[in-house]
């Protein structure tokens, strides 16, 4: 991507050393853990909090995806890096193998050499970016490798992919380091999200971090010259059945407090999976209807400003 317009911006934090730094300020958040808003207070070196993971870095799998937004994936691929484990517990979680079995990966950690390695293996690959899939809960051990990675030629963006739920701090300990933002808003009333995700402040959270996100990069893009994101925020809301996610309330909180310019993926590809079932969540238990689909687009039109959304509706739920 050299002499394409902007670089990613941690190659200036890393030339300056200051990628190092917030390296280590990261990595001290973990002996008594606030990496996240459930504040777990465990010493991560010894103890297991609620996302289940040490410090040493534990991915899932990592290559090119053709599958997200069109703007992330681009010709070439999004370099994902599915981290293992999660610090939420969505019951309808549609990534469930990875998030939500640590027993699984115990024996799969890396060190950050390797996950450097596995950052330059995707550049070489020809991915337009780095796609750190729900990084929050392993953040220090991402940003330690992106500084080793940064010195060996690095220099592909990097893609902050997460559910939202996220410490205002650490996003501080991120400005001008992750040059996309494409966090989750997944529900607008707290008992929802304290029955799916298992977390009772979530939206007051999601909030207060997207507010965060939006001050760092607002609601501009820049582009690269195949189409693809290098700077920016996308906001992605999966529509869930029975209206659980609050779609319509989250669109009027982004445009009446942050910006109706900001863009937004509408996803509509819920299945039940994981712990949903006929007994256990009922209403979770079916894909959406065309109904549902519709109402949630609508909003977005009515509510919404710009031409950037992304929509992946099935076919037959025309936008
Ligand atoms: S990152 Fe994990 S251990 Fe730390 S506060 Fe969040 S859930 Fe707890």
């Amino acid at each position: 991507m050299s002499g394409d317009g902007p670089g990613a911006g941690y190659l200036a934090l890393a030339a300056s050393g200051e990628l190092a730094r917030r390296a280590a300020a990261l990595e001290a958040l973990l002996r008594d853990c606030t990496l996240c808003p459930r504040r777990c207070r465990v010493d991560r070196r010894r103890e297991l909090g609620s996302c289940a993971t040490g410090i040493d870095p534990v991915v899932a799998a990592f290559h090119p995806h053709f599958g997200e937004e069109r703007v992330i994936s681009g010709r070439h691929g999004s370099g994902t890096v599915f981290l293992a484990n999660c610090n939420l517990a969505c019951v309808f979680c549609q990534n469930h193998e990875i998030s939500q079995r640590p027993a699984a990966f115990r024996r799969a950690a890396m060190t950050t050499a390797e996950l450097a390695r596995a950052f330059l293996a995707l550049q070489a690959q020809g991915c337009h970016n780095l796609n750190w899939v729900s990084p929050t809960h392993q953040v220090p051990a991402l940003v330690r490798a992106l500084a080793l990675a940064a010195e060996q030629g690095l220099e592909i963006p990097v893609v902050y992919n997460t559910n939202g739920y996220d410490s205002v701090e650490v996003l501080r300990l991120l400005d001008g380091l992750v040059d996309v933002y494409m966090p989750d808003l997944k529900y607008s009333d707290p008992e929802v999200g304290r029955e799916l995700s298992g977390v009772a402040d979530y939206p007051q959270r999601a909030r207060e971090a997207l507010t965060e996100i939006f001050r760092q990069v607002g609601d501009d893009w820049v582009l690269g010259p195949d189409g693809e994101l290098r700077r920016g925020l996308l906001v992605r809301i999966l529509v869930l059945p029975e209206g659980l996610a609050g779609v319509e309330e989250s669109l009027r909180w982004l445009a009446g407090s942050l910006s109706p310019r900001i863009a937004v993926s509408l996803l509509a590809q819920y299945r039940p999976a994981h712990r949903v079932s006929a007994s256990s969540f009922p209403a979770l238990a079916r894909s959406l209807s065309g109904h549902e689909w519709q109402s949630a687009a609508a909003a977005l039109r009515r509510l919404m400003r710009g031409d950037r959304h992304q929509v992946q509706g099935p076919p037959r739920f025309a936008y």
